[in-house]
């Protein structure tokens, strides 16, 4: 039986990223994986969305090229297959790239499912059988899966998943889409530029539940004036279909046809087949049980990234591996999320981190919160892009920052300074103090800090 130092179970953005840094920390890893490497965020969420995005980015802009003082015509419609071969192959590309990193760094890969036999070994099944794999440290990365509606299954042809949308070779006439969270409103953005009339459906008040209100409210707006129908607190009641129409009948008595339906109603954990019965692991609705220092109930097997409670995105799903690999050359510390980022990568994009005004005045803290619109920026006319708005949220007594909220261009990547900033416990004056370079969209941050 072949042993390992630190073995991990599935190839996604938390698996690979804990195998590379254990090979950087001299321990023996194993990548065990049964599709493909990069998982989810590589083959069918991250990286395919966002190729998709930038197309759709491009035919936004083009179709606005007057506003740069440019005469343009797109062909249209568009050639959603053609869009697609482009982010195949950059998947494909940065697939290869990643195994010849995972390859080039001594990281042993094995394709195949894996399952416990007992606490620190594993069964393997791949084409060619059944092997057992010994493993000091194993730790659990096998992510997610889309989750139906009960009793509306997938059918993979017109009622959807995230996973089919990416394999979509014509653009719909009608796209609906059952649930506006994150998923759903990126797939909202990219189908209305493309041509699509959607419509989201939403059961909880406001689309991007977890977002702070203004901000979600504010895309909303945005998205109305793109065309797309939004209904908040509506829930499917009845689906019916004649042929090739699907017919939604909302709470309410309102209806929305279509020709394609995305249920993006949340992810389900991959907890089944992998024998945790077999090792009492600890799994509560479908959730593997860990403790603040990310292991399970068996000492000597951690869980990470999608399949635990932690917010389902790449970036804390790596950052949890790294923690985990860690602790095993250092005196232990528990995982720690302070500052984590949540994106949307819609257009105008949404991102934030910390606390809401909301949340920080339930904590107990006496808000301050300082705003600036984009439109206030040089950059933003620029580049024509002057909707959206900076808000940060400032302890009145300590000036410390605890939270920033974003909605605008590039608000993906402005997070990063907010997520650094709550991290060091930086102050107002901190932000004030820090020159922003012009134009920039990051002044927007800066700017938001001076406006008291
Ligand atoms: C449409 C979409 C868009 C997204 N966009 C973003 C984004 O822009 N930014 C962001 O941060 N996050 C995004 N996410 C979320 C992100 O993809 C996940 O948070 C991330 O992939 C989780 O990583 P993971 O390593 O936990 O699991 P996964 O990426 O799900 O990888 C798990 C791997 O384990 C393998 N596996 C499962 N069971 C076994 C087994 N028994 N044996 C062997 N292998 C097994 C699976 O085949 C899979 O490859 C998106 C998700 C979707 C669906």
């Amino acid at each position: 039986m072949k042993k390992y130092d630190i073995v991990f179970i599935g190839g996604g953005p938390s698996g690979y990223t804990g195998a590379l840094r254990a090979r950087d920390l001299g321990f023996s890893a194993l990548l065990i994986e049964k599709s493909k490497v990069g998982g989810v965020c590589l083959q069918l969420g991250c990286i395919p969305t966002k190729a998709l995005l930038a197309s759709a980015s491009l035919i936004d802009k083009i179709t606005r090229a007057v506003q740069f003082g440019l005469e343009v015509r797109l062909d249209t419609p568009h050639k959603l297959w053609k869009i697609s071969e482009k982010k195949d192959v950059i998947v494909n590309e940065l697939t290869q790239g990643l195994i010849q990193t995972l390859k080039r760094k001594g990281v042993e890969i094995l394709q195949g499912e894996a399952s416990f036999k007992g606490p620190h070994v594993l069964t393997v099944k791949g084409e060619n059988g059944a092997e057992e794999i010994e493993g000091q440290v194993i730790v659990i990365a096998t992510g997610s899966r889309p989750q139906e509606l009960p009793g509306i299954p997938f059918n993979h042809t017109n009622i959807l998943s995230s996973d089919d949308m990416l394999t979509l070779r014509e653009v719909p006439k009608d796209l609906a889409i059952i649930g506006g969270g994150v998923i759903g409103c990126e797939f909202a953005s990219l189908f209305a530029v493309l041509g699509s009339k959607v419509s989201i459906v939403e059961m909880l008040p406001q689309i991007l539940p977890l977002s702070d209100k203004d901000i979600a409210k504010r895309l909303e707006v945005l998205f109305k004036r793109r065309g797309i129908q939004v209904f908040t607190e509506k829930k499917m009641e009845k689906l019916s279909s004649d042929g090739a129409v699907l017919s939604l009948l909302l709470t309410g008595g309102e209806r929305v046809s279509c020709d394609k339906m995305l249920i993006s109603v949340g992810r389900r954990r991959n907890v089944e087949n992998l024998g945790l019965e077999n090792v009492d692991i600890n799994v509560d609705k479908g959730t593997i049980l860990v403790n603040g220092f990310l292991e399970t109930s068996v000492a000597g097997v951690y869980a990470v990234g999608d399949v635990i409670g932690s917010p389902q995105l790449a970036h804390v799903a790596q950052a949890e591996a790294i923690c985990v690999v860690d602790n095993l050359r250092r005196e232990r510390r528990a995982m720690n999320y302070r500052g984590w980022p949540n994106t949307v990568f819609t257009h105008p994009e949404v991102a934030s981190a910390g606390l809401s005004k909301e949340e920080a005045e339930k904590a107990g803290y006496e808000v301050e919160e300082s705003r600036c619109l984009f439109g206030a920026l040089g950059k933003s006319h620029v580049e024509r892009e002057t909707d959206g708005i900076a808000k940060l949220v400032f302890d009145r007594k300590t000036d410390k920052l605890l939270g920033g909220h974003i909605i605008g261009e590039n608000a993906s990547d402005l997070i990063a300074e907010i997520s650094l900033g709550i991290r060091l416990g930086a102050k107002r004056e901190d932000l004030v103090n820090t020159m922003h370079a012009h134009p920039t969209f990051s002044e927007v941050i800066w700017e938001a800090s001076r406006n008291i």
